[in-house]
């Protein structure tokens, strides 16, 4: 666990963007604020939105909605990312690969910096971010206040049942990350990429003893930062089994928020 007092930006996003970094690193350490105090920010400014629930709530299919609708925002998922080092076999993706593989949390300082270094050039810009799997400890939680404030947490519950036979019944192209589900999002052909063809596989962590495990993680450490976003007045649950059902009562959320008007 880190402290936050270490957090700082990575080296190589300060050895890439020197100036701007510091100075965005700045202004987003000015913007720092707590959520009960009204701050007037101008329109255009960016807005940050977390995306919180259980391994395989729906997290990744409600983000992907959400960026339809709502085209500025910057989408940046953990689980993602991660998968994209252990294709690429990077020093990360080497570290990373058997906290994942068993279902467990990665260290909190390796995807502190993996998020900065993704967010800063969007951070930067001025972009609108959704994160989308971080943060997922209170550490990685205090960690990012301490360089922006968060506008909405939308946090998705959905009963155990449906999230095990989800995640037994979810398949993947390994090579583009493409998901599919026999239930809800079959391929064409059976077991076979829709545009490539290549196999279909599981995800190691998908397997029984590794659900097993993140269901643990989630309800352990992940589930308490539901009721710290609570306290800050900024989370909102949306209960159901099926995506299709919870997201239209995300959208309604969102579009009566004034960041999303
Ligand atoms: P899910 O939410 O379905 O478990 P993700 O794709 O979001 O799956 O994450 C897959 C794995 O990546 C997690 O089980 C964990 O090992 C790792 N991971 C992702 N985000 C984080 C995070 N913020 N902190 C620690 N580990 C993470």
């Amino acid at each position: 666990m880190i402290s936050v007092a270490t957090f700082r930006l990575p080296g190589s996003a300060l050895r890439r963007y020197p100036s701007q970094v510091m100075m965005s690193f700045t202004t987003l350490q000015q913007r720092n604020y707590k959520s009960t105090q009204a701050v007037e920010r101008p329109e255009e400014e960016s807005h940050f939105l977390l995306i919180l629930g259980p391994p395989g709530g729906g997290k990744g299919t409600i983000s992907k909605k959400m960026l339809k609708d709502f085209s500025s925002f910057h989408h940046v998922s953990t689980g993602d990312l991660l998968r994209q080092h252990v294709r690429q076999r990077t020093a990360l993706g080497i570290k990373a690969k058997g906290y994942m593989d068993s279902g467990e949390l990665v260290p909190d300082n390796l995807m502190i910096d993996l998020v900065m270094e993704d967010a800063t050039p969007y951070l930067e810009a001025g972009q609108s971010l959704l994160l989308d799997g971080f943060p997922r400890t209170i550490e990685q939680a205090m960690a990012l206040e301490k360089v922006t404030h968060i506008d909405v947490v939308v946090n998705l519950d959905v009963p155990t049942d449906t999230i095990v036979e989800r995640l037994a019944d979810r398949w993947i192209h390994p090579a583009s990350g493409r998901v599919y589900s026999y239930s809800y999002n079959p391929p064409k052909v059976a077991g076979k990429d829709d545009i490539t063809g290549e196999d279909l596989v599981q995800r190691d962590d998908d397997k029984p003893e590794a659900i097993r495990k993140r269901l643990e993680s989630y309800a352990n450490i992940t589930a308490p930062l539901v009721k710290y976003y609570e306290d800050k007045g900024l989370a909102r649950t949306f209960s159901g089994t099926k995506s299709d059902v919870i997201y239209p009562q995300v959208k309604k959320f969102l579009e009566s928020t004034h960041f999303f008007s």
